[in-house]
């Protein structure tokens, strides 16, 4: 740790997606630093191992839809536990700044002027697609990215801007959609997106037993649930998505069209 950071009480990192591996070196420092780790669900055994035994670990985690323990608790711990001479490592899933809450979290630690600093992660997007060939973009095929959210809050409307999203050089990745993606799919086609666009859906990536399917966006909500995929799951839409493949170089469950749409893209 550098110099400056010495006085630092709370550190935010990101795990990465799962495997310790990508942990960054300055997130794996943090935590064999640690007096104290806040860590999520999607936080696994083996990056918490990692910490020094005599570590305290508390886990704030989340199950999927409900909200155990309030973020507001959460905020409250982190400024209950900061203490100088003593090192929090609040462990968050990918990076803390994407879909993590992170930033709320920093902003309480400033309200309080306790000092933090925030080491990023590996979010999903890059470190699950990236297992199984799936570039964010492709000269050709998508000249950006979109991380979106696909949860929508208690029982309201997925209040997403369809027809700005549903853009065919634009590779989108939903977080947290498994719940909502035959709405996600339909309102996108809806919108203009063609039906035959590649999608494909990655559970548990870069973890063991990491799945991925594929299809055409018309088809990938039958698809996912039939292959059973469970959450943690990413969803990614767009052309880069028919470069899926499983970890032995093999196709996923790729259709003729997903060929035919690389060809016409004069990327076969
Ligand atoms: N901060 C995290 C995202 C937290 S939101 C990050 O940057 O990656 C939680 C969602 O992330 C999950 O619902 C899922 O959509 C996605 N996710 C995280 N890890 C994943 C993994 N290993 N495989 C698939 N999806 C994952």
């Amino acid at each position: 740790m550098s110099e400056a950071s010495e006085r630092v009480q709370v550190y935010l990192v990101g795990a990465g997606p799962g495997d310790p591996e990508l942990l960054t070196v300055k997130a794996l420092r943090a935590i064999q630093a640690a007096d104290v780790l806040v860590y999520d669900r999607l936080v696994g055994d083996d990056i918490l191992a990692l910490a020094p035994d005599g570590a305290q670990r508390i886990f704030v985690g989340k199950e999927s839809g409900r909200h155990p323990v309030p973020q507001e608790r959460i905020n409250a711990l982190l400024v209950g536990l900061a203490v100088p001479g003593r090192t929090v490592v609040r462990l968050k899933g990918g990076d803390p700044f994407v879909f993590g809450r992170g930033s709320e979290e920093a902003e309480e630690l400033r309200a309080h002027g306790i000092p933090y600093e925030v080491i990023p992660g590996i979010t999903a997007a890059s470190g699950c697609l990236a297992e199984f060939g799936v570039p964010l973009t492709h000269r050709g095929m998508a000249t950006s990215v979109r991380l979106v959210t696909g949860h929508r809050r208690a029982d309201g409307p997925l209040d997403l801007n369809w027809k700005s999203l549903a853009d065919p050089d634009t590779t989108l990745v939903f977080y947290m959609a498994l719940a909502n993606l035959p709405e996600i799919s339909e309102q996108l086609i809806e919108a203009g997106l063609s039906p035959d666009t590649p999608a494909a859906a990655v559970r548990g990536g870069t973890m063991p037993g990491q799945q991925i399917c594929a299809g055409r966006l018309a088809d990938i909500s039958r698809i996912v649930e039939q292959a059973g995929i469970a959450p943690p799951a990413l969803i990614v839409i767009g052309r880069v998505a028919a470069f899926a493949q499983d970890r032995a170089g093999r196709p996923a469950d790729i259709t003729a069209n997903f060929a035919a749409f690389v060809r016409e893209a004069g990327h076969a």
